[in-house]
C-alpha cells in the first residue's frame, strides 16, 4: 500500500541537514503535506553555526564541504549559498611525533615521521606484510589485524594504534575492520606512486568549499526554502509515543510542544533522521510479547572547547590534526581562516578544539577552566600558541553525545537486527547519520534525502526497492 497516495502527512523527525534536505525536497513533491519536528529550538543539528558569542560565529567543530560530491548535491549546495559559497585552499597540518606535516599526509610522510631507524623498520615490516598477504587465505577481521596486514606491525603500533585508541577509546582488536579500510588506502601502490609524483612536481593544491556565513548557512537556507514552500516546522520538547495500526504501519504520533501542550498528528509517511536507539525504544510491537530486544550499539562522544584569544596564531594553517595519544585533543581549527566574515574583530583568534571522549570519563567530566588549561598548554608545547600568550583569552565548552558510531566487532549484525526490526513498519523510512549509524559527511546526508524524495515521488508502492538504495549508503567513504 502506498501511504503517500492516501494524502496523509509526511512527518520528518529531526531538523539536521538530513531532515532539512528531506523536508525541502519533499515539500516540492508533496506541497502542503510535510511536517518537520525538531527537539532543539534551532535547526541544523551538527551542521550548525550555533553561537554568536564574543563577536564570533561558532561551527559545531571543523566543517568543510568537499568538491567531489554527487552533482545533485553540488547543485543544491550552490543554490543554497549562491555567491556566498567560498572556494578555499586547504591548509591543514598533521602533527606526528610533535612535528608538523601537510594534511592529509602521504604514506611516505607517515613512514619518515619517526626517524631513520624506524623508517627502515617500517619499510621492512611493510614489505613483509605485503608478502605475507599473498599467502593469507582469510581477510583479517579486526582493525588491528587489517592494518597490520596492509602496513606491517611497526607502523601499526606507532601510528595507527594510538589513533584508534584515541578516536574510539577502546582496543583496536575490538574494533571491526570497516573504519580501517579507508585509513590505509594511501599505502596502495598506485596511491604511493601518485604521492611521489606530487612531491617531485611540487606542492599539490587542495581546495574545499565553505559557506561565507558558516556551515549553518546551508541549514538556514534549507529551512527558509521549506517554510516559504508551505512547510510546517514544529519545535517539540519530546516525541511521546508512536501509535501503530495492525502492528506494521505508523498511524499517528503524539508529541509535546515546547510550551508543554500535547499534540497528535495523523501520519501518512514517517521519516526518522534521529539516532536509532530513540526509535527503538518508542516503537512497540503488539506481537513482541516478550521484552524488546536489547539495544547494544555504541557511540563515541565529543567535547568541544571554543577558545577566543587576542593573541594571534602565527601559522597560515586553518586546521591541525593530532592522531597521537599523548596529545589530549584530536583536531583544532581556526574558523576565521575558513571565512573571514565569521570574525568581526580581526585582532582576535577563535580556535575550536575537538576532544573525542565518552560520557563519564575524565575529559567528559573536566571543568571548562581545567580543560582550557590542558588544551592551551598542549598547543603551546607544539608552538601553535605562544607561551606566554599575549592579551586576554576566554573559553567555553560543549558536550556532544552520540557523535561517532563505534564500529566494534559484530556491530553490523547488531545494527541489522535493530534496523530490520524497525523496518517492518511499512511507512517508516530511516536516513541520516544517527538513524543509519553512519560515520558520514554532510553531502552523504543530503544525498540520502534527495534519493528518498526521488523514490517517494516516483510513487513506489512499497519499500522493497528502497532497501537496495539504502544499502548503497554504506558504501560512501567519509572524508575529513
Ligand atoms: C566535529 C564534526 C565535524 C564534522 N566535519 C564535517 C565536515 O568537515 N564535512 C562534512 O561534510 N561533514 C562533517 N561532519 C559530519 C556532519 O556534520 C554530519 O554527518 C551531519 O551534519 C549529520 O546530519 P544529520 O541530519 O543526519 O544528523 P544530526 O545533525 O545529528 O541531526 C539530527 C537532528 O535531530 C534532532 N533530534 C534528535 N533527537 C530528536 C527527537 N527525539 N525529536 C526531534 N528531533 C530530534 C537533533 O536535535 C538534530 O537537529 C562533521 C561532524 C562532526 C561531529
Amino acid at each position: 500500500m502506498n501511504h503517500l497516495g492516501e494524502n496523509g502527512s509526511i512527518v520528518i523527525l529531526g531538523a539536521g541537514i538530513t531532515g532539512l534536505t528531506a523536508a525541502w525536497e519533499l515539500s516540492r513533491s508533496f506541497p502542503g503535506r510535510v511536517i518537520l519536528l525538531e527537539k532543539e529550538s534551532k535547526v541544523g543539528g551538527l551542521a550548525d553555526t550555533a553561537f554568536t558569542k564574543e563577536q564570533f560565529a561558532f561551527d559545531t567543530g571543523s566543517h568543510r564541504l568537499h568538491e567531489d560530491n554527487h552533482p545533485k548535491v553540488n547543485q543544491l549546495i550552490r543554490d543554497l549559498c549562491g555567491p556566498d559559497l567560498l572556494k578555499r585552499e586547504r591548509k591543514g597540518q598533521i602533527y606526528i611525533q610533535d612535528k608538523p606535516f601537510r594534511y592529509p599526509p602521504s604514506a611516505l610522510d607517515i613512514m619518515t615521521a619517526f626517524g631513520l631507524k624506524d623508517f627502515a623498520r617500517f619499510g621492512f615490516g611493510f614489505l613483509f606484510s605485503r608478502i605475507r598477504q599473498m599467502f593469507q587465505k582469510t581477510e583479517p577481521g579486526n582493525f588491528e589485524d587489517y592494518i597490520t596486514s596492509k602496513v606491517g606491525k611497526g607502523l601499526y603500533t606507532r601510528f595507527y594504534r594510538p589513533y584508534a585508541m584515541k578516536l574510539y577509546g577502546m582496543s583496536p582488536r575490538s574494533i571491526a575492520k570497516d573504519p580501517a579500510i579507508n585509513r590505509v588506502r594511501k599505502f596502495k601502490p598506485a596511491a604511493m606512486i601518485q604521492d611521489v609524483r606530487d612531491k617531485i612536481s611540487g606542492k599539490k593544491t587542495r581546495t574545499y568549499l565553505y559557506p561565507a556565513k558558516g556551515i549553518g548557512q546551508l541549514s538556514t537556507a534549507l529551512k527558509e526554502k521549506f517554510l516559504n514552500n508551505g512547510g510546517q516546522l514544529v519545535f517539540i520538547s519530546q516525541l511521546e509515543s508512536i501509535c501503530l495500526k495492525n502492528d506494521n504501519v505508523i498511524d499517528s504520533i503524539t508529541y509535546r510542544t515546547q510550551n508543554g501542550s500535547r499534540q497528535d498528528v495523523a501520519v501518512g509517511t514517517f521519516i526518522s533522521t534521529i539516532s536509532l536507539d530513540i526509535l527503538h525504544d518508542l516503537i512497540k510491537f503488539e506481537s513482541e510479547k516478550a521484552k524488546r530486544p536489547e539495544f547494544t550499539l555504541r557511540w563515541r562522544a565529543l567535547r568541544l572547547l571554543h577558545l577566543v584569544t587576542s593573541d594571534k596564531v602565527q601559522s597560515e594553517h586553518e586546521t591541525y590534526y593530532f592522531p597521537e595519544s599523548h596529545i589530549p585533543f584530536g583536531r583544532v581549527s581556526e574558523i576565521g581562516k575558513y571565512s573571514p566574515a565569521l570574525i568581526s574583530d580581526p585582532d582576535r583568534t577563535l580556535l575550536t578544539i575537538e576532544i573525542p571522549c565518552s560520557p563519564g570519563d575524565q575529559t567528559w567530566d573536566m571543568g571548562d577552566d581545567q580543560l582550557a588549561e590542558v588544551c592551551t598548554s598542549g598547543l603551546q608545547k607544539l608552538g601553535i600558541l605562544r607561551n606566554p600568550m599575549q592579551g586576554t583569552t576566554t573559553s567555553f565548552s560543549r558536550k556532544l553525545d552520540k557523535i561517532y558510531p563505534v564500529y566494534d566487532l559484530g556491530w553490523k549484525e547488531r545494527f541489522d537486527r535493530v534496523y530490520d526490526r524497525l523496518n517492518q513498519v511499512q511507512n517508516l523510512y530511516m536516513i541520516g547519520r544517527g538513524a543509519l549509524f553512519l560515520h558520514c559527511n554532510i553531502d552523504h546526508c543530503m544525498l540520502m534525502a534527495i534519493k528518498l524524495n526521488e523514490y517517494l515521488s516516483q510513487g513506489h508502492a512499497d519499500k522493497t526497492e528502497w532497501e537496495g538504495i539504502r544499502k548503497e549508503f554504506f558504501n560512501y567513504r567519509v572524508r575529513e
